[in-house]
């Protein structure tokens, strides 16, 4: 296996290589966790994987699914990957910057031939909340299975009410059933960040309000602009029949953003837009 620490090592070695910081590099070497992320992300169909590095994660997922696209944009891992995973032909090394790629004809492709498509990835730190935001646009992803920073994390999966509750709880929130599987510690990678990690899995909602995403998401985060400021003093300017919407939704005009629901906001979002139109 790759994921343990005496295999990570003798790679590093064999290939003359350390860990880049400027790419997030931050390799699992805990066998147990890659098997268990594998075993939890949902891969009965095409799986996608972001920055694979030497494969730890990679392998475990190739052990249990029928296809896995690896998106690496290091070409250094690639040489690697050709090794290590030269026992698995149904691996599909890509190399390419995650951010670039057409992912929606690639999920088109993987639904058509396998009926199901999940992400499972352990993130590069420094564009963890980008990546989710293009994996987001993607309806037919049906399960996405990240390792993130805990504090990203306890952001995304924030109760209302939560100091940590956003704009990004709410927009994860609204399209995804968000659950956080297990923490990762410190120790289970090579190098050792200086934080926790965790495992997030989102399940895309079957059925969701008809509205427009792009304009609501805007609304969302126009309500967030200054955390202290009141709903009503963060909306006025963009929305001039705020008050009576607000009214409308029965919501006191003093809330914040941060003391509405997901329910909440889109009923307001709503009321807000019927108001405009009539
Ligand atoms: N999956 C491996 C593991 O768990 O051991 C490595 C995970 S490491 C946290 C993140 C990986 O993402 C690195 O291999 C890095 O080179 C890669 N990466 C960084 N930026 C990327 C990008 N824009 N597109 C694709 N891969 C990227």
């Amino acid at each position: 296996m790759i994921a343990v620490p005496s295999r990570t090592k003798e790679i590093l070695e064999q290939f003359d290589l350390r860990a880049k910081k400027g790419y997030g590099q931050n390799f699992l070497v805990d066998p147990m966790i890659v098997k268990r992320v594998a075993e939890e992300a949902h891969c009965q169909g095409g799986v996608i994987e972001i920055g694979p590095g030497l494969g730890a994660l990679s392998e475990a997922l190739a052990m249990v699914a029928p296809h896995v696209v690896c998106y690496e944009v290091d070409p250094d891992m690639l040489e690697v990957l050709r090794v290590t995973l030269a026992d698995y032909p149904n691996v599909e090394l890509i190399l390419q910057d995650f951010l670039e790629v057409d992912l929606h004809a690639k999920v088109e492709e993987l639904y058509n031939q396998y009926g199901q498509v999940t992400v499972c990835a352990n993130l590069p730190y420094y564009i963890t909340t980008p990546v989710l935001f293009k994996l987001f646009q993607e309806e037919k992803l049906s399960h996405i299975t990240v390792m993130v920073q805990k504090e990203v994390g306890d952001r995304f999966a924030a109760p209302v009410g939560d100091p940590n509750y956003s704009a990004l709880s709410i927009e994860g929130q609204y399209l995804y059933h968000i659950k956080k599987l297990f923490t990762v510690p410190g120790r289970s990678f090579n190098p050792s960040p200086a934080v926790d990690s965790i495992i997030l899995q989102f399940t895309r909602k079957q059925q969701l309000p008809s509205l427009d995403e792009k304009e609501f998401f805007e609304f969302v985060r126009l309500s967030f602009q200054q955390r202290r400021k009141t709903l009503y003093n963060n909306l006025k300017d963009a929305y001039p029949n705020i008050k009576d919407a607000l009214q409308n939704a029965h919501i006191d005009e003093r809330k914040r953003g941060q003391e509405l629901s997901v329910s909440q906001f889109v009923e307001l979002f709503n009321i807000l837009r019927e108001g405009e139109q009539g």
